[in-house]
């Protein structure tokens, strides 16, 4: 699943080459992939210039000129891949649609901008969606009115962050920052990633934590995300972002999807458990349960 820094890639890449062209037409050969009706795509996304694309969450929003915003979730497999005779780029859920020839049986939405250039919303699965709304609606959306504040936000203090936690002592702390109501753009990696930075069992309550250990999950959180957003994202497979680097994170990650391989602090075998639903890796020795 496409978590936060394959998000912020999309934003990134597609900040750099659709800004400024205006869209010619929307096709869609699947109606939840698109949900907005062909009038509203005809009067205010037909013509209409892109002014910016930004990220809320896992969000994507693309606003245009007439006032309107076209607002994405990739969900498990989506992707954007923009072509040109000259440029592509794809980011999102890794597979070969992010270099094979465009459109595939994955394409659901195929957006023509006015430079002949394209933009293809792929998606194996069909969970993803986008949709189009008043940009003066965004704040009132289904899905973008319940996300939490922005984990990475300059403006999101540790102060913040651990006035945030406090208000639930008795929730444990991985199921706490996967809470996009309560915090937005953690996924399962950068939480498992930055628990064991912090070396705390991921199911210790909040109230047991330190303010110590919840201003070291904080830095941990931030700096695993902002340097897996410079790798690219956590794409094991090798394919070329935006700025023609190749996501890895992966390897470089400490526990996620490490099982078996020893502790790069202590040598002990990585554990897969489960915590808050998810598979959670951890170090049985650097993150003891107290
Ligand atoms: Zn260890």
């Amino acid at each position: 699943m496409p978590e936060l820094p394959e998000v912020e890639t999309v934003v990134r890449g597609l900040s750099r080459l659709i800004i400024g062209k205006s869209i010619k037409s929307v096709s869609c050969d699947n109606a939840k992939s698109l949900q907005a009706s062909r009038s509203t795509i005809d009067s205010f996304v037909i013509g209409s210039s892109i002014v910016a694309v930004r990220r809320r969450g896992k969000g994507i929003i693309v606003e245009l000129s007439s006032g309107y915003a076209m607002l994405g979730h990739l969900k498990m497999t989506g992707q954007m891949v923009y072509v040109a005779a000259d440029a592509r780029f794809g980011a999102g859920h890794p597979n070969d649609s992010l270099v094979e020839d465009l459109p595939n049986s994955t394409t659901r939405i195929t957006i023509d901008l006015d430079d002949a250039s394209r933009l293809y919303f792929n998606d194996v699965r069909k969970f993803g969606w986008i949709k189009v709304m008043p940009i003066h609606e965004l704040e009132t959306d289904s899905f973008l009115s319940k996300l939490g504040p922005e984990a990475l936000s300059l403006d999101f203090g540790v102060d913040d962050f651990t006035k945030r936690m406090l208000r639930y002592p008795n929730r444990n702390i991985k199921a706490l920052i996967l809470d996009q109501s309560i915090l937005a753009g953690v996924g399962n990696i950068y939480a498992d990633e930055s628990i064991w930075m912090t070396s705390v069992h991921p199911t210790r309550v909040v109230s047991s934590l330190s303010k110590t250990e919840l201003g070291e999950l904080y830095t941990n959180m931030r700096s695993v995300m902002n340097i897996s957003i410079d790798l690219g994202g956590s794409t094991n497979k090798n394919y070329v972002n935006a700025e023609g680097k190749r996501g890895n994170y992966l390897n470089f990650a400490n526990v996620y999807a490490r099982v078996g391989q020893p502790c790069k602090r202590c040598m002990t075998a990585i554990v897969k458990i489960r915590v808050a639903g998810r598979g959670t890796h951890i170090c049985p020795i650097c993150q003891v349960l107290v």
